[in-house]
Order: structure tokens, then sequence, then C-alpha cells
């Protein structure tokens, strides 16, 4: 079955009470059972919900995996993927990573005994250089937010294989559609739903895809345990999103071509970070290891003044955090996403003062060049 027809039917089967057509929202706390120890496979819905096995069937089905489990947010799927590790334990990450997952492993995690190593992981050297006896883990973002930054799945799943280590890759900025880190041996894929997988921007939720029974167990019973489950009304509303995944990832790539494309013309803009660009040191392996390359696309116009001018004077993209819906969204990651990050580390991954971010959404594409135009041609000299 090829990816549009799996993503609308699978997990999606019509509803055998009424042959509702969607799955239907089971708003439920608990089952009535019908004698001691007798029940349909339900019992109380932290553990089991028809609404949320729908999703996870579905999402795992997208990612080419056998397990899938649905979280509460990125986050928390996040989080539970990292329950694999134990305390004295090591994880080499991308250094690049998303501000929520460097906060969470160095501010939380860290403190039970977890050891962690940032590296640039798109020179694979640097994880094997990185790897010691205790490596249990290494997590991958590619491409990075927001200087699209490619690490080769493939070459760093052999290396982490060969220590023992599990790979995990954070999928979130490509969606199954364009990239499926499964195939390329990595063991584990998380997700923000709340991004491209939801795409409407109105829902937070995350999720996890393995084949790994033994892991795929402890990523259950951390999920029953600790209880960070996705609620049945935003299971159902990344269903929703999923059924047209295919036409608008395909739409995202298209318009993020376009206007990577426009930029790269634009008197005003010093630099562009896209995949998709020839001029992108890693084109040739995102080429490779991607269906297409999406609609995320940074560039810089050289000052804090100059991103200013550019992030007020828009008047059909939305300031704002966050990527993936359908609306174009714009940032300034220096003072929003990764205001966190320390100038130095900003510096040495380039996201400057002047580097503006944006989600390249499903508008008309001369309309969102239209207002990038316009509001390029409003910084002064
Ligand atoms: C947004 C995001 C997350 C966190 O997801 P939430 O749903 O906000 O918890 C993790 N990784 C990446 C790459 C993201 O963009």
């Amino acid at each position: 079955m090829g990816f549009a027809t799996t993503a609308i039917h699978s997990g999606q089967e019509p509803d055998q009470a009424t042959g509702s057509v969607t799955v239907p929202i089971y708003q439920t706390s608990t089952y009535a059972q019908e004698g001691l120890g007798k029940n349909k496979g339900y019992e109380y819905a932290r553990t089991q919900n028809p609404t949320r096995s729908a999703l996870e069937q579905n999402i795992a089905a997208l990612e080419g995996g056998r397990f899938g489990f649905a979280f509460a947010s990125g986050m928390a799927a996040i989080d539970a993927t990292l329950r694999l590790i134990k305390a004295g334990e090591h994880v080499v990450v991308s250094d690049n990573t998303y501000g929520g997952t460097f906060r969470l492993f160095t501010r939380v995690l860290a403190n039970y005994n977890v050891e962690f190593d940032f590296v640039d992981t798109s020179e694979a050297l640097n994880v094997e250089a990185a790897i010691r006896p205790n490596t249990k883990m290494v997590f991958i973002e590619t491409p990075t937010n927001p200087v699209m930054i490619v690490t080769d799945l493939k070459e760093v799943s052999e290396i982490a294989h060969r220590a023992g280590a599990r790979v995990v890759c954070d999928n979130t900025f490509m969606s199954p559609y364009l990239q499926r880190p499964l195939e390329f041996g990595v063991d584990i894929v998380v997700h923000s739903t709340t991004k491209y997988l939801n795409g409407h921007s109105d829902g937070i939720g995350g999720a996890v895809v393995l084949n790994d029974e033994t892991d795929a167990e402890w990523i259950g019973f951390i999920q029953n345990s600790a209880g960070a489950i996705l609620s049945p009304l935003d299971s159902w509303l990344v269903m929703r999103g999923t059924k047209t995944l295919a036409l608008r990832m395909e739409q995202h790539d298209k318009s993020g071509r376009a206007v990577a494309a426009f930029l790269e013309e634009h008197p005003k803009v010093r630099k562009v970070y896209y995949p998709g660009s020839a001029s992108h040191p890693q084109h040739a392996l995102a080429k490779r290891q991607q269906k297409g390359f999406g609609g995320m696309v940074a560039f810089d116009v050289g000052s804090l003044a100059a991103a200013r001018t550019v992030l007020e004077a828009v008047k059909l993209c939305t300031l704002a955090e966050s990527l993936g819906g359908v609306e174009t969204l714009i940032s300034h990651p220096a003072t929003m996403t990764h205001a966190s990050v320390d100038v130095g580390k900003r510096d040495r991954l380039g996201i400057t003062d002047g580097l503006v971010r944006v989600s390249v959404g499903l508008e008309d594409t001369d309309d969102i060049i239209a207002d990038l135009d316009q509001a390029l041609n409003a910084v002064s000299g």
C-alpha cells in the first residue's frame, strides 16, 4: 500500500458498532466489565483507549514500525523514550537539538545520574569519538532547528549499533512522508505530533514508534505507569491530520523550495538555510535520505534591527513559535526558541541575531512570497 492509502486507512476501519467511517472519540475514563475478570479488553482509559490505539496503529504504520505510542506532548514522548536509560548510562545527542529536549536532558534527567554528551552528529566521526563503554543511546535530530544541519542516519546507526547503543531520531521536522528513519537502521522514532502530523495548530501531542519488542514493552509500561497519555479528542485530531499528511507535505515541500529560491535571490538576504538548496553543505545527503526538503526555511538578514523589521512588517505570516501548521509562521530563534542557548553556542551554530525562521504554510505560494518580499523591502540600507 502507498503512503496516502496507509495514512487514510491504517488503524481506521469503520466502527464495528455503528459503521462510523471516522474512529469515534471514546471520551470515557473507564469501561463497564461483564463480571470479575471479564471485560472487552478495556479496563481503564489511562491504560487503553480505542481512539488512542487507532492513532498509535496509524502512526506506527506511517513510520513503517511495529509499535506506536501516543503521548500528551512531544516532550512527554521524548521523556518516556529516555526511560530506557538507567542511572550510570550515557547518551550522545545532536548538539543543535530542540531547546526543550536540551532542557529535559541537562536540567532534569542529568539529576538522575544519566550522562549526556552533545556533539555535531552531522560528522559521524564525532559520534564515534563520543561513544563510551556505558553509551546506550544516540539521540539525533535531522534536519536540526533552525539551521537545518543534516545527519547521516545510516552511518550513525551503524556506529551506534557496533557499540551496542540504540539510535533515536526526532523526526518532527520531516514527518514520515519525507523521511522514514527506521529504514536507515534507526531503532526508535519520536515525534512532536503538534507539528506536521496534526498539521492544523490545534493540539499538543507526541508519539514514539519502534520495532524492538522488549523496548516497546517498556515504553508501553512507562506510558501506563507515568500516565502522560494523549487524550481521546487530541488523538482524533491527529488522525484527522494524518489523513492529509501526504498532500500537505507535498505542498509544504513545493512552497518551501519556492520560498528558499526566492530568498536566495533577494538582495536583503545574506544567507539561506535550506537542505533543498544546492548551496547547502549536505544537499546530497538530504536528497539521499529524504523524499523532499519540507517547509522549514531559515535566512539571515544581517542584524537584529533588520530581523525586527521583517518580523514586524509581515502581514500574512504570523509571528509565533511552533511550526508545521497550515498557516505560515515566522519567528526569531535568537530571542524566541533558542533564547536559553548561550550566545557563544548560538554564534557557533549560526543562530545569529539576524536569523529568521519560516514555517512555510499552505497558503498560495505567491502570497507567501509577496508578503516576505514586502517585509524584506522594508529593511533599510
Ligand atoms: C516542538 C518540538 C518538540 C517538542 O514537542 P511538544 O509537542 O511541544 O512537546 C520536540 N522536538 C522537535 C523537533 C520539535 O519541533
